[in-house]
């Protein structure tokens, strides 16, 4: 029987490596909803479409295609992996994300994921609205100040540059946008297990997370 395992937290808790892992260790999919809200927001910001412009947002909304194909993003079938890691789209991504026609349109290429087997879905809101029945809800955080010290080590192991106080800023600020939003804000969804992994390491939190999955859903079951 194929089940659904969400992640929710915010930015540079872990989660994308965590789950990432934790999907390899259980062989199944991992589902990034943090890259289709980055992908959306890139290819409107780059076609001027502005968010307080509802007519050529919606309009833009439904021509827009995105395919998701061995955890890459395609937007009209032009890979945008790589063009979405910026600090850059960071910012983007938080800012349209919040609009609700964005969230509505990604809503189903979200779902229907489930369909392919057994996921692990990360993001902001996927134990809450996307996959309010998953099997088994997680959500997983650390200081905003370790947060930031894992997004400026990422970034310096990438060879890119990096400013561990802007980043902390913008981790910060980011916070805010993704918690107070009207629509389907960051939140711990009902049931979760929260995860602090301040003091963890990664392959403690990932340990914790497949653990607790086989707890719940022993091996013979998860066929
Ligand atoms: O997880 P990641 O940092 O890639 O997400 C980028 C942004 O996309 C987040 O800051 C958030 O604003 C938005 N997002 C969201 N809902 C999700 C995943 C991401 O609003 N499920």
């Amino acid at each position: 029987m194929s089940y659904v395992i969400t992640i929710d937290g915010p930015a540079g808790a872990g989660k994308s490596s965590a789950a990432k892992d934790a999907a390899r260790e259980l062989g199944i999919k991992y589902l990034d909803t943090g890259a289709i809200y980055r992908a959306i927001a890139l290819i409107l910001a780059k076609s001027e479409i502005t968010p307080d412009n509802d007519e050529y947002l919606r309009e833009a909304l439904r021509e827009i295609t995105i395919v998701l194909r061995d955890n890459k993003v395609l937007v009209n079938d032009f890979d945008v992996s790589g063009e979405i890691r910026t600090p850059e789209v960071d910012e983007l991504a938080s800012l349209y994300s919040a609009i609700p026609a964005v969230r509505e349109a990604l809503l189903g290429l979200q779902q229907e994921q489930k369909n392919y087997g057994s996921i692990i879905a990360e993001g902001r809101d996927v134990g809450s609205v996307v996959f309010p029945d998953a099997k088994v809800k997680f959500f997983i955080t650390a200081t905003p100040e370790v947060r930031a010290k894992r997004r400026y080590d990422e970034r310096i192991a990438k060879g890119k540059e990096a400013n561990y106080d802007e980043i902390l800023r913008a981790m910060r600020e980011r916070d805010i946008n993704d918690s107070i939003r009207k629509t389907a804000p960051l939140s711990i969804p009902e049931g979760a297990i929260y995860l602090d992994t301040s003091d963890m390491t990664e392959k403690e939190a990932v340990n914790f997370i497949v653990n607790h999955v086989r707890e719940v859903i022993p091996e013979n079951e998860a066929e």
